[in-house]
């Protein structure tokens, strides 16, 4: 098999099918895709809602839940544990499926009646407002996070504890404005800092403490703007900064943003990474254009935020043990061929089914538990099941379902984003392609106007005490204004409130308080990490004591920098040379 050329159905760019991509689509059954990677990821993005969250009713009880899904969403909701109970029958919404309408059509009046929990969290205690967590513990919007105990405001965090405002990180404790980072102890404002403790302002510092503005240190302590300095010293430089007071934090994260900007930066973070393109890959194999994956990941393509034993996986966001798998969010669970499924846990051969769990041989199904030969939540007989499949795979070739903008949708693709039960900027396909409303609306994707008049504004941000020390208690009961006053690209809903062990947090550590909402703050964090994309670009080195001797280093690598950036990027040799 031969690379082949196609151009995008929905962006109508060109992208290539590698000879490798054609025999993964081959074992998996999925004809070629008509959209591109950038496409397909923005597609799958607009079904997942991770911080969107809203008061409605249960649909069966009555109880006001919150939810992931708006009151105004055509969805039924059900309570998360009346969802979990055996209060109701989830083959109740079946129906044969019609070969006279399309399957996405079908499917989407299927959405309308099958019940979807509230949320998805699971094993928590006090833990209203979380989503795609679990195991934890008094966390407050704490969204695709995993065992964690008061924890606030936090975003991909694993196993942390006592922290705040963190982004993609694990084992924190009592830190504060975390991004990238591991095993951090009362470490603040941190980016891709490795087992630190007791430091300010760190970049890529690795078993660093007490350090103060530092930037590509390993195993140092004393040290402030990479400098070295006594114990006694570093104690009295460090007295001159006051965290406390807005106005010096905004100039100490200015000055460190042109700290992040002078380091020079490896390519990518690989670590025993084999035959592997993307960025923050530890302990995979043959994994291409992947991001954030982990633990025995291999042979996967386009496949991002997931781990623990996965094999043969394309274009997923949120796979775990898993073998064989196309298109998928947030499944797997010792599952083995999942095409097109969004949280789908357990189980083989699942198609096109949405938040079904241990289920086998299911086609098109929403709400599933422990079931096997279904299509569109109908029951049927092996051989009924066997014989109809075909069937409906040719149907949906001979009569496609055609959106609004002529996209055509054939077996194979994903569901489109008109039918998502989640407008575009509910989802985090604004976090990751962030667009307009008009822009969002003329590509025809959903838009959801944010409620702002809820929130009353009871004072300005612009008007809070400039010193930590200066807050009363009574802040609490106050709806502070965001500084972006919703008027930025951010999900902003133009005011927030400050929490009692919030305040208490910053009041111990003395950190002054927040201007902006937890969305604004969440998407200034996202900033900082590179977009899940490559450039093929060559080493910036020019050092004349490296191997190139003085003239630039003729390695070349896959980037997620993109080439206009202004960040110094070095191949992994010369980087090692410079940084150990
Ligand atoms: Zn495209
Ligand atoms: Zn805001
Ligand atoms: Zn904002
Ligand atoms: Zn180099
Ligand atoms: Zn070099």
């Amino acid at each position: 098999m031969e690379s082949r050329k196609k151009t995008c159905q929905n962006c109508h760019r060109e992208f290539t099918i590698e000879a490798e991509d054609l025999s993964f689509y081959e074992k998996i059954k999925v004809p070629p895709p008509t959209f591109c990677p950038d496409c397909r990821l923005m597609r799958k993005m607009t079904w997942r809602n991770e911080r969107s969250l809203y008061q409605r009713n249960c649909d069966l009880t009555g109880k006001r839940v919150i939810s992931i899904f708006s009151p105004d969403a055509k969805v039924t909701v059900y309570d998360r544990d009346v969802w979990w109970s055996d209060q109701w029958d989830p083959l109740g919404s079946g129906r044969p499926y019609d070969f006279k309408e399309t399957f996405f059509d079908q499917f989407r009046l299927l959405l309308e009646r099958a019940p979807m929990p509230a949320i998805f969290n699971a094993q928590s205690e006090n833990c209203e407002y979380t989503n795609h967590s679990g195991r934890s513990k008094d966390c407050y919007l704490v969204f695709g996070s995993w065992m964690n105990e008061r924890v606030m405001y936090a975003n991909k965090a694993w196993m942390s504890k006592d922290s705040l405002d963190v982004l993609s990180s694990s084992y924190l404790e009592l830190c504060y404005e975390t991004i990238t980072g591991m095993k951090l102890y009362r470490t603040f404002f941190s980016d891709n800092c490795d087992s630190c403790n007791n430091s300010y302002f760190l970049y890529n510092c690795k078993g660093c403490s007490n350090c103060f503005g530092c930037s590509n240190l390993r195993n140092k302590s004393y040290c402030m703007f990479n400098k070295q300095y006594s114990s006694e010293g570093y104690a009295r430089e460090l007295k001159k900064f006051n965290l406390g007071s807005y106005q010096e934090l905004e100039r100490l994260k200015r000055d460190f943003d042109a700290l992040k900007l002078k380091a020079i930066r490896k390519f990518a973070f690989l670590v025993n990474a084999p035959d592997s393109t993307g960025d923050n890959l530890t302990n995979v194999k043959n994994c291409k254009s992947c991001f954030d994956l982990f633990d025995n990941a291999k042979d996967c393509k386009y496949t991002m935020n997931g781990g623990v034993v996965m094999s043969d996986i394309y274009d997923s966001y949120g796979p775990g043990d898993l073998e064989l798998g196309y298109e998928i969010i947030d499944s797997g669970l010792k599952a083995h061929r999942l095409v097109n499924d969004i949280v789908v846990w357990g189980g083989k051969n699942i198609l096109y089914s949405y938040n079904c769990h241990g289920c086998n041989d299911c086609f098109g199904c929403i709400g599933l538990r422990s079931k096997q030969y279904c299509i569109l939540n109908k029951q049927y007989a092996k051989e009924e099941y066997e014989e109809l499949i075909p069937e409906i795979i040719k149907q949906m070739n001979d009569v496609p379902y055609i959106d609004k903008k002529g996209r055509v949708y054939r077996y194979g693709e994903f569901f489109p984003p008109e039918i998502s039960p989640f407008a575009y900027n509910e989802t985090i396909a604004q976090e990751y392609f962030p667009l307009m409303k008009e822009e969002a609306i003329s590509r025809g994707y959903r838009w959801k106007d944010l409620d702002i008049k809820e929130y009353k504004t009871t004072i300005l941000s612009r008007d809070l005490p400039d010193n930590i020390k200066d807050v009363t208690d009574s802040i609490v009961n106050e709806v502070i204004g965001c500084a972006h006053e919703g008027k930025c690209l951010h999900q902003c809903v133009g005011a927030f409130k400050i929490a009692p062990q919030e305040l208490q947090f910053y009041k111990r550590m003395n950190l002054s308080l927040p201007r902006l909402c937890p969305n604004c703050r969440h998407y200034e964090r996202l900033k900082q990490r590179n977009p899940m994309k490559l450039w093929h670009r060559t080493c910036m080195c020019d050092l004349k004591t490296h191997f190139h001797g003085g003239k630039p280093c003729p390695n070349e690598f896959e980037t997620s920098y993109a080439p206009e950036r202004k960040e110094v990027i070095y191949c992994e040799q010369c980087f090692n040379a410079e940084v150990v």
